[in-house]
């Protein structure tokens, strides 16, 4: 409680945090000085010095490197120091997964990927995601205390709140596992979870879309997911399950037994527009393909089955999306995922039905635009989510006081 007393409490509490200077920082793409802070901030001198003091003394900020200045920098400048800590995160698919070290500004420094069944579940799994971190980490010469945050994306529904999968339909093994416990034994710092499309979503929007605040990520890859973000924040919903277009029942004209689900429902929208729905019915029709970048080689090879069933699958998408957008109105929709790269089969046929059957005032201003992150969305994402989080006031002004105490 004597925390109550320290100058930096007191002075947050007479009205900006040392979290809000560096904000200002953050938003700044050439630094600031200080009399700069004090013209944004009407703060005094004192404040000012006090607060940038503590910035400094915690790593937060940096003077700006010299080359710089001498290129018309005024001098006393000061700057986000993006590498006061490093940051881990793994985007986790169905049958692979990609490991990056990024800095505080969410760039990546070091990245690996390997092929991994998810259904091998979480121990097996994340063994192989801790041992891609321990050798990024040694090969960036970091170690594990610098790390400032780790994030961790899953091809199923998450409970963010306690970073826990709740009945995944294709992550056999891994229902209710606590993957924040399994990481947090081994990094002392915060660990976030969440399902992969949200955080594909929010690197989509904060990297490629920064000034439109309602987008709408779509993944077709083995399975449908979307990630909403609303207002520049991922919406979960109450639960964490908003968004779940994949799991719309739909009714398609000539089907009388809707095929089955992974989740156990008949008839979502993944069972007929999936990657895995549409290995099994190319299978069915006698070709020889395994992998959904099978599928993928048949649609764009123009194989008549193929891009029949393309087809099918981009009016059913279509739909469903047309659907999202009467509800939600995004500005932008970006598709990711393997299917994303069939054009004129798949993309092109989920375009046109949005535009034709959503409301004229949502697709006035409405840009469907393939994910150009794509396979790094999610990582990047991540990193961005971390970014926030370590950038809060609370956390600033934790480093702050660790830093001069
Ligand atoms: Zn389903």
């Amino acid at each position: 409680m004597h925390r109550m007393h320290t100058p930096g409490i007191v002075a947050a509490r007479m009205g900006v945090s040392a979290g809000e200077i560096l904000s200002l920082f953050r938003d700044s793409t050439d630094g600031l000085t200080k009399a700069e802070v004090m013209r944004r901030t009407g703060l005094s001198r004192t404040t000012v010095n006090q607060r940038l003091d503590g910035l400094l003394a915690a790593g937060l900020l940096i003077p700006a490197p010299e080359d710089a200045r001498t290129r018309g920098r005024p001098a006393g400048q000061f700057i986000v120091n993006r590498g006061r800590g490093m940051l881990l995160v793994a985007d986790i698919g169905a049958t692979g997964l990609r490991a990056a070290l990024c800095d505080l500004g969410g760039e990546v420094r070091a990245e690996l990927e390997t092929r991994a069944d998810v259904t091998a579940g979480p121990e097996a799994i994340l063994s192989i995601v801790d041992e891609l971190f321990a050798r990024i980490l040694k090969d960036g010469n970091q170690d594990a205390a610098s790390v400032l945050g780790v994030g961790i994306d899953v091809p199923g529904p998450v409970d963010f709140a306690t970073g826990r999968v709740v009945s995944p339909p294709i992550m056999t093994g891994w229902d209710r596992f606590d993957i924040p416990g399994w990481f947090g034994s081994r990094y002392g710092c915060p660990v976030l979870v969440d399902k992969d499309v949200n955080a594909m979503a929010f690197g989509e929007q904060r990297l490629r879309y920064p000034d439109v605040p309602h987008l709408l990520m779509v993944k077709i890859g083995t399975g449908v997911g979307t990630g909403l973000i609303a207002s520049g924040q991922v919406h979960r919903g109450a639960d964490g399950a908003a968004g779940d277009v994949g799991h719309i029942q739909v009714t398609v004209d000539g089907v009388t037994e809707p095929p089955v689900c992974r989740c156990g429902n008949a008839g979502c929208v993944e069972a007929y527009a999936g990657g895995w729905a549409l290995v099994r019915d190319l299978r069915e029709a006698g070709r020889d393909v395994v992998t959904v970048d099978d599928a993928v080689r048949l649609i764009r090879a123009g194989d008549l089955v193929a891009v029949r069933l393309a087809r099918r699958a981009a009016r059913i998408l279509g739909g469903a999306i047309a659907d999202t957008v009467n509800l939600f109105n995004p500005r932008v929709i970006a598709i990711g995922g393997q299917l994303a790269h069939t054009d004129e089969q798949l993309f092109a046929g989920i375009r046109e039905i949005v535009y034709r059957r959503s409301l004229p005032l949502a697709t006035r201003n409405l840009q469907i635009v393939r994910s150009d992150l794509d396979p790094h969305a999610g990582i990047l994402g991540l990193a961005q989510l971390l970014v926030d989080g370590i950038y809060t006031p609370e956390r600033v002004q934790e480093l702050v006081d660790g830093a001069v105490a």
